[in-house]
């Protein structure tokens, strides 16, 4: 079976990724069709080549070698809007679109006018905000799955805190395409929302490349927990309330915010960022992230988890011990 023709090599990553960071791609090609993707993933299969699914590049490290199988770009792009239920391609990206049902006055979009990416990435990871989740709105979601395409309900998709099916049993799917539920209500009052919620981003996180946060929040089941990180640095009522400790002030409070590793940095606006401040590698944010859960662990007995994607990471990071 020969490499189709639509499958370009040697491309380079980084501009796909919103760090900026990372080597190429062995081979590539941007999936509009869902025949082109079978075609691709046939041949992929034939040779036994490693995938990766890029969507918008907003929550990925690339290592400096890039990736040595094929990268498929999702680019399906269709939008439709129906009766309150958004159609959405998952290649489509979340920032123009949910900007401009907000300023139309269509409401449940309002928290999405600053996160970066595609809805496809979205709603594998259940990306929210401002106490709002992707998975609270899905009514239905396509994927292709083994070759087939299904649809799926979101009871089926297990959405829970920063993850889906799709990041677990389901990790072989990719998503094609999803419907959200929205409201039609008032465009200023809808738009004053988003704006506000785009302020605050603007202020607490930084312009420089980044890839979000890199660790999760820490999830907190026992009410013991709290009283044992109490102990020692006095955590904020709020966090007792939500039931979780963002990863933001652990690395702060373990006294990390402006670390660096070459031209990676632990920003000092948002501490669960690392930044690329110029030209770092892949190898620097790798570092810094283990230093990271080293000095969070040794402060609070706790491991961070890391909500960024490694591409092309032969193995995860070091286990802090
Ligand atoms: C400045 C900044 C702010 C951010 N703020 C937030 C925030 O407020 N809340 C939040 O939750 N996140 C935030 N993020 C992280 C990021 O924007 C989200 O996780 C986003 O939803 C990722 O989508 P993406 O399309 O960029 O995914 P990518 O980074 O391209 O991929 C992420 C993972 O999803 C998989 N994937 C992508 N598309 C598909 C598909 N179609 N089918 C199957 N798998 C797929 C990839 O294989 C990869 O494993 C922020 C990031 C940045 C840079």
């Amino acid at each position: 079976m020969s490499k189709p023709s639509f499958i370009q090599e040697h491309v380079p990553l980084a501009p796909f990724s919103t760090f900026k960071i990372g080597g190429p791609a062995r081979y590539f090609f941007k999936a509009e069709r869902v025949e082109e993707l079978i075609a691709a993933l046939a041949w992929a299969h034939k040779r036994k080549i490693q995938l990766f699914i890029l969507g918008g590049g907003s929550n990925i490290l690339i290592h400096d070698e890039g990736f040595k199988g094929l990268v498929i770009k999702i680019d399906f792009n269709e939008v439709r809007l129906e009766d309150e239920v958004l159609e959405v391609g998952a290649g489509v990206p979340v920032i123009p679109l949910a900007r401009k049902l907000t300023k139309d006055g269509w409401r449940g979009l309002e928290w999405a006018g600053g996160l970066p990416g595609s809805f496809g990435g979205a709603l594998r990871g259940n990306a929210g905000a401002y106490r709002y989740e992707i998975g609270e709105q899905t009514v239905s979601v396509t994927v292709l799955h083994k070759g087939k395409v299904e649809e799926l309900s979101p009871e089926l998709c297990a959405f829970v805190y920063r993850t889906s099916i799709f990041k677990t049993k389901r990790a072989g799917d990719i998503i094609i395409k999803m419907s959200l539920r929205l409201k039609k209500g008032d465009a200023r009052e809808a738009w004053a929302q988003l704006q506000c919620w785009l302020d605050h981003r603007h202020s607490h996180q930084p312009d420089t490349p980044s890839a979000g946060c890199v660790f999760k929040n820490y999830l907190i089941e026992k009410e013991k927990e709290f009283d044992r990180i109490d102990i020692i640095k006095p955590v904020p009522q709020e966090y007792h309330e939500y039931k979780k400790i963002p990863a933001a002030w652990l690395v702060e409070q373990s006294g990390l915010k402006g670390l660096r590793v070459g031209e990676a940095e632990v920003s000092r606006k948002h501490a669960s960022f690392i930044t690329n401040t110029a030209e770092a590698r892949a190898a620097d944010v790798w570092e810094l992230m283990r230093q990271i859960k080293q000095q969070v662990y040794n402060t609070f007995k706790v491991m961070l988890e890391e909500e960024v994607q490694l591409v092309g990471f032969e193995s995860a990071p070091p286990v802090v011990r």
